[in-house]
């Protein structure tokens, strides 16, 4: 069912920050995924760069390590690690320093495609760039590929845009939101758009709401200092969540083309309200099941970095004027859930006795677990005892649909980094967009911040803090479970 391997073009990929968290969970095991299912061609290479003194053989032994660890085990094939360890190297690279450079430059060849991956902190991402151009190691040709996040504010995206633009043209740019990468987030563009079905129905005469759920069970797991700069809003909403809405709501591009698509999407982002203090939640999770709460993680004991968020976004045009789109997200919550709902209005005028028995059509687009699409639909009761009605669910699940092959679907990383290799920029947020995002963005964040408001605490394992179920209680709807 999964559709034929189609190898890239033959790539030289230089991960910088090689041996780091992301590069050894993500990136490599995603490299070697791709390996081994024959999309990336023997004569490509991968040079690990950091500081650390390691020799060839130590990364790679890193890297079998990472594979063992991150790759399901049955695709783990003894020879294909070994030989996709040999198309692996390293060099020591100091990004603020001159040590490695020239080495990277020495081991440079023409005719491949030249990929630089700043799996890095931001504040190296201007050293990078700057040493790869003065060095003379990345030309017009070379893509490079920024991890998030991508700023904390407008001001600090502008300046990173800027300094990535001193060096490179948009178009060679990647800048990556791995929800982006999802299967089913690449479907919900597929099912509007290759389907009359929908699009007819798709605006605010026939859609009462949008809800768009992120919930996570961990919480911020020892990474409290880093938490503590972020918060929810800046560490999900501004991006991911942000990106999720610009698809279900974004009009239809003339073409699946990066620009036509990131023009739409750009769209929505600036049709969007001001997000004032009644329309936001925020929480944080206390401690239970024997963790510590958000303040026993945070190293300040009176941190209000919010762990969960909610809120009420609208959008000023003709589409959508009316319907409001529900964002939620959080750690430490019920379940590990990341879903989109729309829930479509009620027929103009029921024929039926049964108006009990009536609910409305909701389309819900699984992302985790379970990946799939559900739309639950109006039906007779089956049997005798007349007209009756209930609800059933049209049910798409991709394991079901895709059968053994659905252990095939790329992960997310995979997806995109070969997109990098083969120039596609769909999947990628541009500069205008990021800062479109964090110009909506900061208002919201200022407001709480100058309030100096605490966020509502909410028990560990719940569904997120009580005012978050009044947000959507007070316009008469209900949020779906978090399961
Ligand atoms: P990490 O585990 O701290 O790794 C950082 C890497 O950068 C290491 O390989 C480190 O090796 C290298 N490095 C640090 N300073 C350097 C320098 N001056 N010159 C060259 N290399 C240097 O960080 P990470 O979790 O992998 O995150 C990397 C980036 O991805 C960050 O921007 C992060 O926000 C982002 N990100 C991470 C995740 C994730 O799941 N981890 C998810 C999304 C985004 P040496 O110390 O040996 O130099």
């Amino acid at each position: 069912m999964v559709s034929r391997v189609i190898p890239v073009d033959p790539f030289d990929l230089v991960i910088f920050g090689g041996t780091g968290d992301l590069a050894r969970r993500k990136i490599l095991p995603g490299l070697y995924r791709r390996f081994e299912a024959g999309q990336m061609t023997a004569d490509s290479r991968i040079i690990g760069a950091a500081r650390g003194d390691l020799t060839e053989d130590a990364f790679r032994a890193l890297v079998a390590e990472s594979i063992a660890e991150f790759v399901p085990k049955a695709r783990q094939d003894k020879a294909v690690i070994g030989a996709f360890l040999q198309r692996l190297h390293y060099i020591a690279i100091d990004a603020k320093g001159d040590g490695g450079w020239a080495q990277l430059k020495e081991v440079q060849r023409d005719g491949v495609v030249k990929a630089f991956y700043f799996s890095v902190a931001p504040a190296l991402f201007g050293d990078i760039a700057e040493r790869l151009k003065s060095h003379g190691i990345a030309g017009r040709d070379a893509r490079v590929v920024v991890e998030k996040p991508f700023g904390r504010d407008l001001a600090s995206a502008r300046a990173l845009n800027e300094t990535l633009r001193q060096h490179f043209k948009e178009d060679q740019i990647y800048r990556i939101d791995h929800y982006l990468g999802k299967e089913t987030v690449q479907n919900l563009m597929a099912v509007r758009f290759a389907n009359i079905l929908f699009e007819p129905l798709w605006k605010a005469e026939y859609i009462d709401h949008v809800q768009i759920t992120v919930a996570e069970t961990v919480g911020v797991e020892g990474r409290g200092a880093y938490y503590d700069t972020s918060g929810a809003m800046r560490d999900m909403v501004q991006n991911h969540l942000m990106q999720l809405l610009c698809l279900i709501a974004m009009e239809p591009p003339y073409h699946f083309d990066p620009d036509a698509v990131r023009d739409e999407k750009l769209k929505v982002i600036r049709a969007l309200d001001p997000v004032g203090p009644d329309a936001i939640v925020r929480g944080q999770y206390l401690a239970g099941g024997g963790q510590g709460g958000y303040l026993d993680d945070s190293e300040n004991p009176d941190s209000r970095t919010e762990s969960y968020i909610a809120l009420k976004a609208h959008i000023s045009n003709w589409r959508w004027k009316g319907t409001p789109f529900y964002l939620r997200t959080g750690k430490r919550l019920r379940a590990r859930a990341s879903e989109i709902a729309v829930t479509f209005k009620e027929p103009p005028h029921s024929i039926f006795d049964d108006a009990e028995g009536w609910r409305e059509n909701v389309l819900v687009i699984r992302l985790q677990p379970n990946e799939g699409m559900n739309l639950m639909m109006m039906i007779k009761e089956p049997g005798p005892g007349g007209m009756r009605l209930m609800q059933v669910p049209l049910d798409m699940s991709f394991a079901d649909a895709l059968g053994a092959d659905h252990e095939e679907v790329p992960d997310a990383y995979e997806r995109l980094i070969m997109d990098v290799i083969r120039g596609n920029q769909t999947l990628f947020m541009r500069g205008d967009e990021v800062e479109a995002a964090w110009a909506w963005a900061d208002p919201i964040i200022a407001g709480w911040e100058t309030r100096a408001d605490r966020p509502q605490a909410y028990d560990a394992g719940s569904s997120g803090p009580e005012d978050a179920l009044m947000l959507l209680h007070r316009d008469g709807r209900r949020w779906r479970e978090i399961r």
